[in-house]
Parts: structure tokens; C-alpha cells; sequence
């Protein structure tokens, strides 16, 4: 008997859509062609950096301010080898998680690389060369994405690294340079410098983050240079000469000029990520592309070939765990002829630093280019109780609300635990409330989150710490 549904790719959308899918009685397989489940986010991407950004962060404070806080330990030493394998074990419980839920789900799995033979038709080819064969009424594409690369420039994971070498690196290197200011490059290099390493990053653009509210993006830059993080933005490296001990890389200007030659022991190339369809067969069943190189779906993440779907990285939108799957879910529902959905405006967006960085909703620029007319709450930690004593008085919540309206746009968010916070955030916009809403709900006190209600204040201009 074929299956209702076979998802091609365990990551976030691909394990989610099928456990959804199972959920509402349609018998489900997944493809997943490497050894453990849980895509390029358990394994390789957000579980470990973030347990790498957990235990740094924790040694910095030990060596910084637990002093401050009457905790004598001296200073702390650290176990490169150990901190990996904190780091592994935390992939390691999140990936069997996966596999445990597929199985209590009665979800089939085949181990090997999905290719599409035809609508309704995949075929899985093993390691071993084996061939397996599944029938199908629907298919999922979460295939993903990988790293993006730069021309001429080889990845060997040792020394000129994508994110997958920087997240398992067998010693801190002296330099690190980091090419692209994005959220992996600016997590990773945090990492490594709180470990240790001189850090620099190169970037294209003339600021970091490109699409992040701007005003958060400048204040962040600050704080991370406070850290001694060091950036060159407008300026472009156009290539890396490996032959000696030391990596030179050459830096021009963005706009073209003199090249100047930058050494480093390790080169993190971190300049974005690119939709995976390699050895899907797309091209032989007539699945049509964007001009991105994306798979093209409708606003039900159908393809133009019916009965085949798309969602997650593969796909247009935020390359982010949480949309990837959402998508999954509401694939799932529209599989199995339910209304399934994805509000797009309300997805978060976290940098998981120190402070972090979290927004949802419209940035300044964005209100400004669509001629939306908004008033801006904005509140600093160093006004917030709690953030006083607990030494994590960066940063500050700036929230966007319609002019007319005062329903929320965006709120945007510099500070300690911030990626939590951000949470209610969605919440609030999700729901189409007002800023005056979450200004008159009560928030604990002493907590951070009061400085989101503070900043909500401040859009009527009534907040009362400030
Ligand atoms: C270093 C790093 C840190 C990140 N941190 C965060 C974060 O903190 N928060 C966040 O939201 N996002 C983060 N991301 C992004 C996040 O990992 C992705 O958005 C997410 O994994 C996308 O999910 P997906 O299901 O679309 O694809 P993926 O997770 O990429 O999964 C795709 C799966 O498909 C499999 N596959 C591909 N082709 C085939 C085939 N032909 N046959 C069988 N299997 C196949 C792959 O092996 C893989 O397992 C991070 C990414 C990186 C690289």
C-alpha cells in the first residue's frame, strides 16, 4: 500500500511536517540520507552553536564577573576537548529525541539519498548502493540548504572552515577572521573570542546584519566591539592563500581598490546559505525553481507538480528552525485537506550572543520604504530593576506601533535573555494587539520583561521608569 505522505529530509520541517502528518492519520515515511535525524539544526547548526555560546558565555562570566558578584573560583582554565563533547552529548540527546518521536509516531524511515523518480515515486539509495523503492500520494520536499561558498575559495573544515569546522575546532585559534556579519558569523566568532581568539570580521555591506532594524544593528556592532570584536565593513576578501603557516587572506574594498592582506590562523566563511536540491532529480519531474535557486511553491507550499510540496530552507523566507517548522505543520494540515497556515510577519528572529538580539515584526527601514506612518516606545536596560543587579544593563526594547491604530509592528530587542523575551512579542502580534495591550498587562516585577512593557509605555509616552 503507498504511503499518504513521504518527507524528503529530517531537519526541523522535514521531522515536523511528518510527526504533524502522522498526527492526522496519513501514513507517513521520511528520507534522511545522513546517519542521524534532525537536519542541519540539531546537528550542525543551532543545537551545538548554542551550546558552544551556553558554556562560553558561562566561562567569560566566571572569569569576568562572578569576582564582582563575591564568587572567588580564580580564574577558570579551559578544556577545549571537553567543552566539544558537552557540546556533542547535547547534539547527540537532541538527534535521538528526533528518532524516539518518529518511532512513537509509527513514522517509516529510510536511510539513504531520496530522489523523486516521478511523481508518487522515490527512490533511496543507501551507502552500500542499495536501492529502495516508496510509493507515495504526496511528497515533501525539506531538503534544506548548505553552506554558501565563495569563488575560489576551497573549504577544507581545518582552517578555512564553514560553520560546520568552527563548531568543532581542536584548538582556539590566535586570529580568527571572520568573512560575513550575519548572525553565524558574529555567534561563532563570540564564541571564539570568548575562548580566546583575536577576532575580525569582513563584510560587504557598510553594517552588520542586513535586514535587521538598522538603529539595533549600530547599538549591537557597538557592544560587540566593546568585547573586542573588530569589523571592517564595505570591504570584500577575494581570496585566501593557505600555502604558508598562516592564512593571508586579500580584503579590497568593497567597491574595488587595493587589496590589503590579512593574516589568520582560521578563516570562517560565513556569508549565508543556499537551498540544497542536490540529486533530488527536481529537473527530471518538471519542479520549477525561482530565480534563487529555491524550489517555487504556492501560498500552500505546493510546487508546480502536483502532489509534490516544499518547505523549510529549500523554500523562500528567513532561513530559520521555527519557520521551517512552522511550514511543516501547516503543510501537514493542507496534506491531509486541513486549513493549514504560516503568519509570516510573526516570526521571531534571535541572535544568541551576549547581549542577544531578537526582533519580530517590521523594522524602521521596513515601516519607512512602505510609507507606514508609526509611533517608537523605546526603554533601556540600565533603567530596568533587574537587569541592574544581575550586571546586564545593555541594550534596550524599541517597539514600533501604527500610528492610527497602535496595533504592534515590530519590537526589536538588545539585551540578556532577549531571544525569550521576544516571545511575548509574537505573541502580541500574532494576536493583533495594540501597544497599549501589553502596556496594561501586568508584567512581573523585578523582571526583564518589564522593559518591554516600559518600552510599550513609552509609545503613549507614559512610562514610568524613565
Ligand atoms: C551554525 C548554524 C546555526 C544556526 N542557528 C539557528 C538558530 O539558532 N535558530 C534558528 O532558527 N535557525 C538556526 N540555523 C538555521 C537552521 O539550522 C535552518 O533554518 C533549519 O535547519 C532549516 O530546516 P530544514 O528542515 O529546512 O532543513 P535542514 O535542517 O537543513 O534539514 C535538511 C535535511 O535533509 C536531508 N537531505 C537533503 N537532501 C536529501 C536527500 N536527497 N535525501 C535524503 N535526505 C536529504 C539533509 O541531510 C538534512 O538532514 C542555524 C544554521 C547554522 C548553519
Amino acid at each position: 500500500m503507498p504511503y499518504d505522505l513521504v518527507v524528503i529530509g529530517t531537519g526541523p520541517g522535514g521531522y515536523v511536517c511528518a510527526i504533524r502528518a502522522a498526527q492526522l492519520g496519513l501514513k507517513t515515511a521520511v528520507v534522511e540520507k545522513e546517519k542521524t535525524f534532525g537536519g542541519t539544526c540539531l546537528n550542525i547548526g543551532c543545537i551545538p552553536s548554542k551550546a558552544l555560546l551556553h558554556a562560553s558565555e558561562l566561562y567569560e562570566e566566571a572569569g569576568h564577573t562572578f569576582g564582582k558578584m563575591g564568587i572567588r573560583v580564580g580564574a577558570p582554565a579551559l578544556d577545549l576537548a571537553a567543552m566539544m563533547k558537552f557540546k556533542d552529548e547535547g547534539v547527540d540527546g537532541n538527534v535521538k529525541g528526533v528518532a524516539f518521536l518518529l518511532k512513537k509516531n509509527k513514522i517509516d524511515s529510510f536511510q539513504g539519498v531520496g530522489r523523486i523518480a516521478a511523481p508518487g515515486k522515490i527512490e533511496v539509495r543507501s551507502a552500500d548502493g542499495k536501492i529502495e523503492t516508496a510509493e507515495t500520494k504526496n511528497i515533501v520536499i525539506a531538503t534544506g540548504s548548505d553552506v554558501a561558498r565563495l569563488k575560489g575559495i576551497e573549504i577544507d573544515e581545518q582552517r578555512i572552515v564553514s560553520s560546520t569546522g568552527a563548531l568543532a575546532l581542536a584548538k582556539v585559534p590566535e586570529k580568527l577572521l571572520v568573512v560575513g556579519a550575519g548572525v553565524i558569523g558574529l555567534e561563532l566568532g563570540s564564541v571564539w573570542r570568548r575562548l580566546g581568539a583575536q577576532v575580525e570580521v569582513v563584510e560587504f555591506l557598510d553594517r552588520i546584519l542586513p535586514g535587521m532594524d538598522l538603529d539595533v544593528a549600530r547599538q549591537f556592532q557597538r557592544l560587540l566591539q566593546r568585547q573586542g570584536l573588530t569589523f571592517r565593513l564595505s570591504s570584500k576578501v577575494t581570496a585566501i592563500d593557505a600555502a604558508g603557516e598562516k592564512l593571508k587572506a586579500s580584503v579590497e574594498p568593497a567597491a574595488g581598490g587595493t587589496a590589503e592582506s590579512i593574516e589568520a590562523d582560521v578563516a570562517l566563511i560565513a556569508i549565508g546559505r543556499v537551498p540544497y536540491t542536490q540529486g533530488l532529480g527536481l529537473d527530471a519531474v518538471g519542479v520549477k525553481f525561482d530565480n534563487k535557486g529555491r524550489v517555487a511553491v504556492d501560498a500552500h507550499f505546493a510546487t508546480n507538480v502536483p502532489g509534490i510540496y516544499a518547505i523549510g530552507d529549500v523554500i523562500a523566507g528567513p532561513m530559520l528552525a521555527h519557520k521551517a517548522e512552522d511550514e511543516g505543520v501547516a503543510a501537514a494540515e493542507i496534506i491531509a485537506g486541513r486549513a493549514g497556515h504560516v503568519n509570516y510577519d510573526a516570526i521571531p528572529n534571535v541572535i544568541y550572543t551576549f547581549p542577544e538580539v531578537a526582533s519580530v515584526g517590521r523594522s524602521e527601514e521596513e515601516l519607512k520604504a512602505a510609507g507606514i506612518a508609526y509611533n517608537t516606545g523605546r526603554f533601556p536596560f540600565t533603567a530596568n530593576g533587574r537587569a541592574k543587579v544581575n550586571l546586564t544593563t545593555d541594550g534596550f526594547v524599541k517597539i514600533l506601533a501604527d500610528a492610527k491604530t497602535d496595533r504592534v509592528l515590530g519590537v526589536h530587542i538588545v539585551g540578556a535573555d532577549a531571544g525569550t523575551m521576544i516571545a511575548e512579542a509574537a505573541v502580541a502580534i500574532e494576536l493583533g494587539a495594540s501597544s497599549e495591550d501589553i502596556a496594561r498587562t501586568s508584567h512581573a516585577h523585578p523582571t526583564l520583561t518589564e522593559a518591554i512593557r516600559e518600552a510599550a509605555m513609552a509609545v503613549e509616552k507614559w512610562s514610568i521608569h524613565m
